[in-house]
């Protein structure tokens, strides 16, 4: 078992071996060549020299310079016999590079002296030995510290080293390994078994399985994800990846090398993470309605980045297939609303701002149905949007809402139009009149004669019946630019929109004829009705409607002076 790729540390004792060996260097270079000054020069990359071994005297630092310079890019020593600007002048030096096997230039061993020395053929391929040498030490130190920084790296990255012999049944574990999983150093056996038995036995089939498709070669590595026992009895997860570095002549197995990586915070992230999808999916889904994302990109398009169940009731897709196709929303809307639906859609977009509109769908399964869409513009930094919004079902509130305004508008005993939406209706309509968009309309007010004597022989009931029964024979004469209203107890006011005295005279003599000729059965006997009518016109010179409903009733008034059951005009 090798360690944890965990280097020497400087003092330790491969380092201080190499030391000893580098100053034995020195001291054989310096016996040898009978020279007194002897160092190393070693560069950091680029032009600077990061170590001067052993510091030199400074009388020699200047000199340096064209040694170094001329091993940086000459393979052969440089021999200088007599070197004159020092103060101490220096007759002998010689630079030998130190150079990898790569070519890389290392640095440079100096040799410096002031006796007179001539450096033969023999004592240049000593000294050049000696170079070459120290260039070994230099690059196994190199290599030391690389290590020891990828042991570092392993250890802070919560990873341990197994290695498995697999003809002796053995398996053997880095430190890291052992306190990843709280284990001190003799705690772990080195027995396969036992290193099975700390697998989760939820994932030891898995395990297994992936360990012996790799073994008998049917994966390129092993890797799986699965939880080991810690000392402390609980379960930690790990991924664990390895592979067979070493194979008997038969192709069998033999040794397998793998790290384990502690997962659990990770794991731990994507589990909760994976919990507030599932939380935030459960949530929209179960909320009435759509919840969504679409992002629109610059150029127009876009697609729906999240949908929500509720699109199923909607609009009676899928959300699929909302997402590949999302144009099908707007085969969705209803024709009539597809316009308003589009320029909301683009204003929204244009402007980025909140889109909100109510709309109609027409669905193949439910009909016609009231949505109420709505969203929030989130804009991004390449010109895109993102939309946060929701499309609500709203029919039975529209429903509700057009009760309210019905029974707000309507009479609830005859289903006309109350008083207060007819002189509204007639106020517009004068304005009509007074701008010309309409050349004449007739006022009618019309009052039953003698009712007071249906309710006295019948019985209010009846007489309620009998108001049913005139305003149905009313609402059957009218054209749907007519408006009816129910005014008081028993009267009623016409208003015939584009109709000049004669054609309201036609109308006034058809209803009364009608309900001359339908009287209301009770209990096999007939109750005959009969109506009095005042008619007038609009006139643009009439200061408001009130001056026309004057006339109508004078002419009213005249009409039960005269008898009753007729017709009278102003
Ligand atoms: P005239 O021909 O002069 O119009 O005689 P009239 O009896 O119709 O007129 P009058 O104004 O004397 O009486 C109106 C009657 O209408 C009195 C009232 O009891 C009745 N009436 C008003 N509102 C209602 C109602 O909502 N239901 C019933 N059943 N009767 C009503
Ligand atoms: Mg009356
Ligand atoms: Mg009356």
């Amino acid at each position: 078992m090798k360690p944890d790729h965990e280097c020497s540390a400087p003092g330790s004792s491969s380092a201080s071996t190499a030391s000893a060996r580098f100053d034995a260097l020195l001291r054989l270079a310096r016996r040898l060549s009978g020279l007194s000054i002897c160092g190393v020069a070693t560069f950091a990359g680029g032009d600077e020299p990061i170590q001067l071994e052993p510091a030199p005297p400074s009388s020699i630092e200047e000199a340096l310079s064209p040694l170094i310079a001329h091993a940086r890019i000459s393979q052969s020593p440089l021999l200088i016999q007599e070197t004159t600007p020092c103060p101490e002048p220096l007759i002998c030096f010689a630079g030998y590079p130190l150079r990898a096997d790569t070519g890389e230039c290392l640095g440079v061993l100096y040799l410096a002296g002031t006796t007179p020395r001539s450096i033969d053929a023999d004592l240049q391929l000593s000294l050049q030995d000696i170079a070459d040498s120290v260039a070994q030490i230099i690059i196994q130190a190199q290599a030391k510290t690389e290590e020891t920084l990828l042991a570092l790296a392993i250890q802070g990255s919560g990873t341990g080293i197994w290695d498995r012999d697999l003809s002796t049944g053995r398996i053997h574990y880095s430190a890291a390994w052992k306190s990843m999983l709280g284990y001190a150093a003799n705690e772990v056996s080195n027995r396969i078994e036992d290193a099975f038995a700390r697998i989760h036995p939820d994932e030891l089939e898995q395990v297994t399985q992936s360990m012996q498709a790799h073994i008998s070669g049917q994966t390129e590595q092993y890797q799986v994800e699965h939880r080991l026992r810690c000392q402390d009895g609980t379960y930690k997860w790990v991924n664990s990846r390895g592979k067979v570095v070493s194979r008997d002549a038969a192709g069998n197995a033999l040794r397998m090398l793998g790290i384990t990586t502690d997962i659990s915070k990770v794991r731990s992230l994507s589990e909760r993470l994976q919990h507030n999808i599932e939380l935030i999916t459960q949530l929209t889904d179960q909320v009435p309605g759509v919840v969504f994302q679409f992002c629109s990109q610059a150029d127009g398009t876009g697609h729906f980045t999240y949908l929500s169940a509720g699109v199923r009731d909607l609009f009676e897709v899928t959300p699929e297939q909302l997402q590949q196709n999302p144009t099908l929303l707007d085969s969705c809307v209803h024709p009539d609303d597809l316009e308003v639906f589009n320029q909301s859609r683009a204003h929204a977009l244009s402007e980025a701002c909140i889109w909100h509109i109510e709309y109609r769908v027409q669905l193949p399964r439910q009909g016609l149905r009231w949505h109420l869409g709505e969203a929030r513009p989130q804009c991004k930094a390449d010109g895109s949007i993102i939309w946060h919004g929701m499309v609500t079902d709203i029919t039975e509130r529209k429903h509700v809402e057009r009760e309210l305004h019905e029974f707000a508008s309507m009479d609830a005993l005859t289903q006309l139009a109350n008083r207060r939406v007819f002189m509204a209706y007639l106020k517009t309509e004068q304005a009509r009149i007074q701008r010309r968009d309409v050349s004449v309309s007739s006022l009618l007010m019309c009052d039953l004669d003698h009712f007071k004597l249906v309710n006295d022989k019948w019985g209010h009931g009846i007489g309620d019946r009998a108001l049913r029964h005139f305003s149905d024979i009313l609402r059957a004469q009218l054209r749907t630019s007519d408006l009816a209203g129910r005014i008081g107890g028993e009267e009623f006011a016409v208003l015939l929109s584009g109709a000049g005295s004669f054609p309201a005279r036609d109308f006034a003599c058809r209803v009364q004829h009608a309900l001359a000729s339908q009287p209301l059965r009770v209990d096999n006997q007939e109750i005959h009705l009969t109506l009095s009518i005042g008619i007038t016109q609009l006139a643009q010179q009439d200061p408001t409607p009130d001056n026309a409903l004057s006339r109508a009733d004078t002419a009213l008034y005249r009409a039960k002076q005269n008898g009753r059951n007729r017709v009278e005009i102003t």
